[in-house]
């Protein structure tokens, strides 16, 4: 909401105005990065910062982020003077639609993905390990210009694909097996999330079936993405095509999620929302097929709903023969 990246500090969001209470540690980040709000340097607790100011400004009936605050905190911020009331969606439901500069913003966040990505494939290599190879990816991440990674890059080798937020550890890269990438690049606040599979040339059919079913319905899901559809309704476009494949039962996740100043924020692209997407939605479609012991496929790109259909906002190859490389 103000621009300011600091920690240790709440927004307060009066009808005159809004007002950073920080602490000295920031204040001079705060001028640089809040230009629409005041900025207050508290002494004490942020807590005693809080009530103070509400009440020095008369304000008695105060909502506050439920979602975002902890238990133990809320007990200390209770107080006779302020009659707190929770809220909850209201900022990330400001967060929804997208403007221009936004958009260009999770572009550029893309753009920045996608080139770490088309290095990949020349540099990875038979018995690096998975921890390796994710250190790699963040590092390439930051040299081509973005803050960080998105969030903590997911490497997964062979069997272990079927993880579908496993961590990567120390398994190193046998040949002949698949790779599971799933990374973003975080730029100017906002991010970007994508997922693409390496196989092998040598590419066995169970593997080559799975990969093709998982393509075709996250493409079905793309081609599908449109203005008034709900979130469940367009899960279901890709969870129909895995179950005439018979694998709807090993995607358990839902289709996809939004992605903006959160790496994932509204709208659900699930059967868990019955809310009509809307055209400025930015979100990801990624369906995946998980089989323990086996692995995994997954593949995921962004798109950015238009008032008539959908923008896709990534563009790595994701054809068969294009990601048998390994
Ligand atoms: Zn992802
Ligand atoms: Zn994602």
């Amino acid at each position: 909401m103000s621009g300011f990246t600091g920690a240790d500090s709440w927004l307060v969001v009066a009808r005159d105005g809004a007002a950073l209470l920080t602490d000295s540690r920031y204040t001079q980040q705060a001028g640089f990065e809040c230009r629409h709000c005041g900025v207050t340097t508290r002494k004490g607790t942020l807590r005693d910062a809080c009530i103070k100011h509400l009440k020095s400004h008369g304000l008695r009936i105060v909502g506050f982020e439920a979602d975002s605050i902890a238990y133990a905190q809320w007990r200390k911020l209770e107080n006779d003077a302020i009659e707190w009331r929770p809220t909850s969606g209201m900022i990330e439901n400001m967060r929804l639609i997208k403007d221009a500069g936004e958009i260009k913003s999770i572009r550029r966040a893309a753009t920045v993905a996608e080139k770490c990505f088309q290095s990949i494939r020349e540099w990875i290599s038979p018995g690096m390990t998975e921890r390796q190879v994710a250190n790699k990816i963040e590092f390439e991440l930051r040299r081509l210009g973005a803050q960080s990674s998105s969030f903590e890059t997911i490497v997964l080798f062979g069997e272990r694909s079927s993880l579908p937020h496993g961590r990567p550890g120390q398994r190193s890269l046998g040949p002949g097996e698949p790779v599971l990438i799933d990374w973003g690049a975080r730029l100017d606040l906002y991010n970007s999330d994508l997922t693409r599979m390496l196989l092998p040339s040598t590419i066995g059919s169970k593997l080559k079936r799975i990969y093709r079913a998982v393509l075709v319905a996250q493409q079905a899901a793309i081609d599908a993405a449109r203005p008034g559809m709900t979130g469940r309704e367009l899960d279901a476009v890709a969870r129909n095509h895995l179950t005439r494949a018979r694998l709807g039962n090993r995607f358990g996740h839902g289709l996809g999620h939004g992605v903006g100043m959160e790496i994932h924020e509204a709208p659900v692209v699930g059967h868990t929302n019955d809310a009509r997407l809307r055209p400025g939605m930015v979100f990801t479609i990624e369906p995946g097929v998980y089989i323990p012991g086996w692995g995994g496929i997954r593949i995921e790109d962004m798109v950015q709903l238009t008032r008539t259909g959908r923008r896709i906002l990534t563009a790595l190859p994701k054809k068969l023969e294009e990601v048998c490389v390994l």
